[in-house]
C-alpha cells in the first residue's frame, strides 16, 4: 500500500493543481480554491507511483549520497555569501523549469514532474546571475516597504493594539479606525514610537467610541473560515457556524450548519450554488419587468466590482453577492440589466434603474459601505 497522505494548500491565485514533495518526503498539494477535495484525491491517486519514486529519491539523498548532487556542490561555490537553497515545486503539466524569487528572496524552482534533481541543480547553477539580481531586487523592495510603513503592534497602557503607517509626505499624525475595528495611526516618517504611544493614550476616548461604532462591522467582516463558532453573512443576515455531522448545509435560526466533512472549498462551492439559484431567480423577475434579455448570465470571481455587462450583453455577477441582502442583490441585477439598453452610467441609465427601483441610491450605498465583503472570502 502506497502512503499518499498529503496536505492541501489553497490559494485563489492558483489556476491548477500542482504537487510538491519536500526533502522529508512530505507531499503538499497546491490547489485553486474551488478544486473539490475529491478531484485532488484523484490527481494524487493517479500520480501515486511518481510520488513514491520522488519520495524514494529524497530518502536516498538524505541517506548520504549528496556529494555529486549539484544542490550541495553549489553551496560551497557561492560568492558573496549568497545562499542557493531552493524549493522545488513539481507539476505534471509543466514542460520547462522556471525560477521564481519571492519577496523574502526565497528561490522556488517550478519543474516538470519527471525532471531529475541533478538537472534542476544544473539549471539553478546556470541561472545564478539572474537569481542574484532577482534577490537584490527583492531586498531593495523589502527595504523600501520597511521605510514606507513600519508595522508594529505596540500596546499602550490601555492595551489598544494599533498599526503604524509612516509616510514621508505626512506632516501631522492622524488616527483612523477602519471598518474592521483596527486602529491605524498615520504619522510622519520621523515621529518617535514613544510620541505615538502618547498620542494614542491621549485619544483614548475617541478610540473607545470609534471601536464601539466599528464593532458590528468588525464581526461582519471577519474572514470567512467556516470554523465552528465563526460568523458568516448570508443574504444579509449574520449566522454563527456550527460543524456537526450533517449531510448538507442547513440554516436553523441564527445558526448555519456546515457539515463536518466540508473544507472551505466545499463551503465555497455551496455558496456559489446558492448564488446561481438566487441570481437566476432575481434575473427572471427583473428581465420580465424591464423587458430585456441578457445573452447569458454567469458567475464571476472578480473582486473589483459586483457585476458586469459586456457589449454583447453577457452579464456576470460575483458569487460573493450571496452575502448581501436580497434588496441589494436586486439592485445589482437591475443595474446590469439596465446596461443592456444603456452602455454607460449616464442620465438615461440611472433613470432606467430608478424606474424599477426608486430607492436604488440607498441600496447602492449599502454596497459602498460594505465593499470589504469582497475581500473576506
Ligand atoms: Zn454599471
Amino acid at each position: 500500500m502506497l502512503d499518499v497522505s498529503y496536505q492541501i494548500v489553497r490559494s485563489d491565485r492558483r489556476k491548477r493543481v500542482s504537487l510538491e514533495i519536500d526533502s522529508d518526503g512530505r507531499l503538499t498539494v497546491h490547489a485553486p480554491l474551488f478544486t473539490p477535495e475529491s478531484e485532488i484525491a484523484e490527481i494524487v491517486r493517479k500520480e501515486r507511483f511518481r510520488i513514491a519514486a520522488a519520495r524514494m529519491r529524497m530518502a536516498v539523498k538524505k541517506a548520504g549520497a549528496v556529494k555529486e548532487n549539484g544542490v550541495r556542490a553549489e553551496e560551497s561555490e557561492t560568492d558573496s555569501g549568497q545562499e542557493t537553497a531552493y524549493r522545488i515545486v513539481r507539476s505534471a503539466r509543466r514542460k520547462h523549469a522556471q525560477l521564481s524569487v519571492d519577496s523574502d528572496g526565497k528561490l522556488t524552482v517550478n519543474a516538470p514532474f519527471s525532471m531529475p534533481e541533478s538537472k534542476i541543480a544544473e539549471f539553478v547553477k546556470r541561472e545564478r546571475d539572474w537569481i542574484k539580481a532577482a534577490r537584490e531586487r527583492a531586498a531593495a523592495r523589502r527595504k523600501e516597504a520597511a521605510a514606507k510603513s513600519s508595522e508594529s503592534q505596540t500596546d499602550s497602557a490601555q492595551n489598544v493594539p494599533y498599526r503604524i503607517e509612516r509616510s514621508a509626505r505626512r506632516i501631522h499624525a492622524a488616527l483612523v479606525m477602519d471598518s474592521g475595528g483596527q486602529l491605524i495611526v498615520r504619522v510622519p516618517m520621523s515621529m518617535p514610537d514613544s510620541k505615538i504611544a502618547e498620542l494614542v493614550k491621549e485619544k483614548q476616548a475617541w478610540i473607545n467610541a470609534a471601536q464601539k461604532r466599528a464593532e458590528p462591522y468588525a464581526r461582519k467582516y471577519q474572514r470567512v473560515t467556516a470554523e465552528a463558532g465563526s460568523r458568516m453573512l448570508y443574504l444579509g443576515r449574520l449566522y454563527t457556524i456550527s460543524r456537526p455531522d450533517a449531510e448538507t448545509v442547513q440554516i436553523s435560526g441564527d445558526t448555519m450548519i456546515v457539515p463536518k466533512f466540508y473544507g472551505i472549498a466545499d463551503f465555497i462551492i455551496w455558496l456559489r450554488r446558492q448564488a446561481v439559484r438566487v441570481l437566476s431567480e432575481r434575473v427572471i423577475i427583473y428581465e420580465n419587468k424591464m423587458k430585456v434579455r441578457p445573452a447569458s448570465v454567469k458567475l464571476s470571481d472578480a473582486r473589483s466590482r459586483w457585476g458586469v455587462c459586456s457589449s454583447r450583453n453577457n452579464i456576470r455577477f460575483v458569487w460573493r453577492l450571496v452575502m448581501c441582502p436580497l434588496e441589494v442583490i436586486d439592485y445589482v441585477v437591475v443595474h446590469e440589466l439596465s446596461h443592456i439598453n444603456h452602455k454607460n452610467h449616464g442620465k438615461k441609465f440611472w433613470a432606467s434603474v430608478a424606474s424599477v427601483l426608486p430607492d436604488y441610491k440607498r441600496r447602492r450605498q449599502w454596497l459602498k459601505d460594505n465593499r470589504r465583503l469582497m475581500d473576506i472570502i
